[in-house]
C-alpha cells in the first residue's frame, strides 16, 4: 500500500525532502495544532516555511521537535521559529551545547556545515511522550548515528519516525566511530530495538516512509556488518558523504575552495590520518575521492566542482 493511502498514517502530513535536507514530519492535532518533526537544511529555510503553511491549513503550529541536531534536520529551525512563533524541543544530550550555541558540539564546526542559530525551549527525554491528535507518539534513545538521536514511535498505530537510525536502504553515518569512539555496538542495538517495535509504517529521515521494516533491518543489519568487519570502509563512505554534502550546501565551488574547505575540516582531517594518511597528501587524497564521485556520476569538474543534482 501507499503511504498516501495507509489508514496508521492518518493526520500525518510528511514532507519527503532529499538529502540537504531532512524529511519534515507535520503531526496533526485535534485542536488545530500541530507539531513539526525536524525542520530541515538552512538553505531550504523559505521552502520550508513556504510547505508548511500550505500543510498547516490554517492550523497553528505549536512547536518544532528535532530528532537530533545535524544541520539537515534542524537548520530551518531558526525560519520555522521566526514564521511561526513555535517553541523548540531538542533531545536532552544537546540542550547546553544549544544554549551556548557550541558549533563543536553541535557538530557544525567539525564537519564544515552550516546551521542557523536558534533557541530551544524544552527537551523530550527517552521515555517521554508527545500526544497530539490522539497519537501518543514516545521517544527512544536512538545512539549511533548521533549519540543524542532519539526516534518516535507510536505504540498503537505502529509508526515509526525513525530519523537516521534507519533508513530504507541502510542508516546514517556513525560519526562517533570516525572519532575513535566505538558506535557500532550502538547501531546494533537500535535496530534490535527497532526490529521489537514491530512497527508497520517507518517515517525515515531522508527517502519515502516504508512499510518493510524487517527488510529494512536486514539490510542494515548487512551494511553494519560489513562496517565492522572493514570500518575503513565505513570512514572512506563517511567522507565520500561529507563531500557530497558539503557541494550540496554549496552547490558548486572553485577548486581552490573546495581545496581550503576540505583541508580545513577538522573531521575530513581525522578521517584521512585515520586511514593511514592515504595518497600522502590531503589534497591528492581529494582528488582521488572526487574521482570516485564523478566516476559514479555525483560530481563533475569543469571550472568549478559541480554536485550533479
Ligand atoms: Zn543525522
Amino acid at each position: 500500500m501507499s503511504a498516501a493511502l495507509a489508514p496508521a498514517l492518518h493526520g500525518l502530513t510528511i514532507l519527503e525532502r532529499g538529502w540537504l535536507s531532512s524529511n519534515n514530519v507535520l503531526l496533526h492535532g485535534d485542536d488545530s495544532r500541530a507539531w513539526l518533526v525536524d525542520s530541515s537544511h538552512v538553505l531550504h529555510g523559505a521552502q520550508t516555511v513556504a510547505l508548511l503553511r500550505q500543510a498547516l491549513r490554517g492550523a497553528t503550529l505549536a512547536g518544532i521537535v528535532n530528532t537530533h541536531l545535524h544541520s539537515d534536520h534542524c537548520g530551518g529551525n531558526a525560519a520555522v521559529q521566526r514564521a511561526f512563533g513555535c517553541t523548540v524541543t531538542v533531545p536532552p544530550g544537546q540542550w547546553a551545547a544549544v544554549q551556548d550555541w557550541d558549533e563543536q558540539a553541535l557538530s557544525y564546526r567539525p564537519t564544515g556545515q552550516r546551521c542557523e542559530r536558534f533557541v530551544a525551549d524544552a527537551c523530550l527525554r527517552p521515555g517521554q511522550s508527545l500526544e497530539v491528535g490522539g497519537r501518543r507518539w514516545q521517544a527512544l534513545a536512538a545512539p549511533g548515528h548521533d549519540p543524542h538521536s532519539i526516534v518516535l514511535f507510536d505504540d498503537r498505530e505502529g509508526v515509526l519516525i525513525s530519523a537516521d537510525a534507519l533508513w530504507e536502504n541502510g542508516f546514517g553515518v556513525v560519526f562517533p566511530e570516525l572519532e575513535g569512539e566505538g558506535a557500532f555496538d550502538d547501531v546494533a542495538q537500535v535496530l534490535d530495538l527497532i526490529e521489537s517495535l514491530d512497527a508497520r509504517w517507518v517515517i525515515p529521515g531522508h527517502g519515502a516512509p516504508f512499510s518493510d521494516a524487517p527488510g529494512a533491518l536486514q539490510r542494515a543489519r548487512r551494511r553494519l556488518d560489513g562496517f565492522r568487519t572493514n570500518p575503513r570502509r565505513h570512514s572512506r563512505h563517511a567522507i565520500k558523504v561529507l563531500v557530497k554534502y558539503h557541494l550540496l550546501e554549496v552547490q558548486q565551488q572553485p577548486w581552490v575552495d573546495f581545496l581550503a574547505w576540505f583541508t580545513e575540516v577538522d573531521l575530513c582531517r581525522v578521517i584521512w590520518h585515520s586511514l593511514g594518511r592515504p595518497d600522502g597528501t590531503m589534497p591528492a587524497f581529494a582528488e582521488r575521492l572526487v574521482g570516485e564521485l564523478m566516476a559514479i556520476g555525483v560530481l563533475s569538474r569543469r571550472d568549478a566542482l559541480l554536485i550533479n543534482a
